[in-house]
């Protein structure tokens, strides 16, 4: 269990994780960390095997902790194949069949991945009632501490309650060899922090929502140190690997002690999703997460930046006013970073912000601006300067054999 005494109206927030583990060669120490445990079920894909789930069966065998391992084919995405797959491996360890024996379960399920492998686990953990622990092999997301997996239900993405990992162990060599689209993809979902916390703000004074400051800094703080050392992610330097891992785990955590993804996830976020959720529509295979959120944050920048130009809400130009700096490191960063966009249909694109507003029952400026009727128009505006300032190739030109 995690815990944190807090300023808030709750007081306190805690986690039911145990143990969270960063650092160089941290796979080392998964014996010891998992010692506890005689039956592990090791599930990997045929990357993050060779990445790091070689080692770590290795080290569970020679510790007579290891059940069984299964690998998945690549890429493993998070739907019911995957989670059926999973589910019928989980028991084949029995050497003999026993019909009387209560359990066939293993006594621990452990993803060895980034996002899909670790959502599907997470799924397959709370349905067995059986512990779940990730050993992640990219900082491409921030859901390794979450509570709910969106999971991929035939042409729908379902947002599920799941179990939350009760060790998560970041090794930082293993992230640092990680493909480079992972490593923009985990900028991508840290960037949209900004947003999501100034969304927050703006539902806290106009609904009474909860707001936590304590964990908003927190995030925000992270974000900071992660946008700061994005630049010399391309050269895989040590210290912007470890700032991008510790700042997507810790923001998880704190998604995890507010109970919501509302302290990580806004306006970005929902348009991002829609525009994921559409290709999931089309049974096309989804974009990675954090490129999406990555284009969805700099639309929502340039809503936001619209909005303030033109706003005689003084409130709500003071509440901006606030992020204008931040927003202005995240347009210098892209210049540099050059995250790739997987929307450049002009339709496509105002789908997104248009249908984003409702993806889920959250209030956020889009609301805002629809209530104000002027969504559409808006919608329509940042197209431009979101291309012109923000573009610089599509996902597929500058990765074609991802
Ligand atoms: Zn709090
Ligand atoms: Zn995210």
């Amino acid at each position: 269990m995690i815990e944190m005494d807090c300023t808030c109206v709750q007081h306190h927030h805690s986690i039911p994780t145990e143990v969270i583990e960063i650092s160089d060669h941290a796979i080392e120490k998964v014996g010891e960390i998992l010692k506890d445990y005689r039956r592990i079920f090791m599930v990997a894909d045929e990357n993050t095997y060779q990445a790091a789930g070689r080692r770590v069966e290795e080290i569970l065998k020679e510790n007579g902790l290891l059940s069984h391992t299964l690998v998945l084919p690549f890429p493993a995405l998070p739907n019911a194949e995957s989670i059926g797959k999973v589910l019928m491996e989980a028991g084949r360890d029995r050497e003999v069949y026993d019909i009387n024996a209560w359990s066939l379960n293993p006594d621990y399920i452990l993803a060895v991945g980034s996002g899909s492998l670790n959502d599907t686990c997470r799924m397959v953990s709370y349905r067995l009632g059986i512990p779940y622990g990730v050993v992640g092999t990219a900082p491409s997301m921030d859901g390794y501490a979450s509570v709910v997996a969106p999971l991929l239900n035939g042409r729908k993405k379902i947002v599920y309650n799941c179990s939350i990992a009760r060790h998560i162990i970041i090794d930082l060599s293993v992230n640092a060899r990680a493909p480079y689209p992972l490593l923009l993809s985990g900028v991508g979902d840290m960037i949209g922090k900004y947003v999501a916390i100034l969304d927050w703000e703006i539902s806290r004074d106009r609904n009474g929502e909860y707001y936590c400051g304590q964990i908003a800094d927190m995030v925000l703080k992270a974000t900071d140190q992660c946008v700061n050392a994005a630049t010399r992610l391309h050269e895989r330097d040590a210290a912007a690997i470890r700032a991008a891992s510790e700042g997507l785990i810790l923001s998880g955590e704190c998604i995890a002690f507010c109970g919501s993804s509302r302290p990580a996830s806004g306006t970005e976020h929902m348009i991002g999703q829609t525009w994921e959720v559409m290709d999931v529509e089309e049974g096309k295979v989804p974009n990675l997460h954090g490129i999406e959120v990555g284009e969805g944050t700099f639309t929502a920048i340039e809503l936001f930046r619209r909005l303030y130009r033109e706003t005689d809400d003084a409130h709500m130009k003071s509440l901006i006013e606030k992020y204008l700096p931040a927003f202005d490191r995240i347009r210098e960063l892209q210049q540099s970073l050059r995250i790739p966009f997987t929307v450049t249909d002009p339709g496509r694109f105002r789908d997104g912000i248009l249908r984003g507003r409702t993806f889920r029952d959250r209030y956020t400026v889009l609301q805002y601006l629809y209530d104000l009727g002027k969504l559409e128009e808006y919608a329509d505006a940042v197209y431009e300067p979101v291309m012109r300032d923000y573009c610089f190739s599509t996902f597929r030109e500058q990765f074609p054999d991802w």
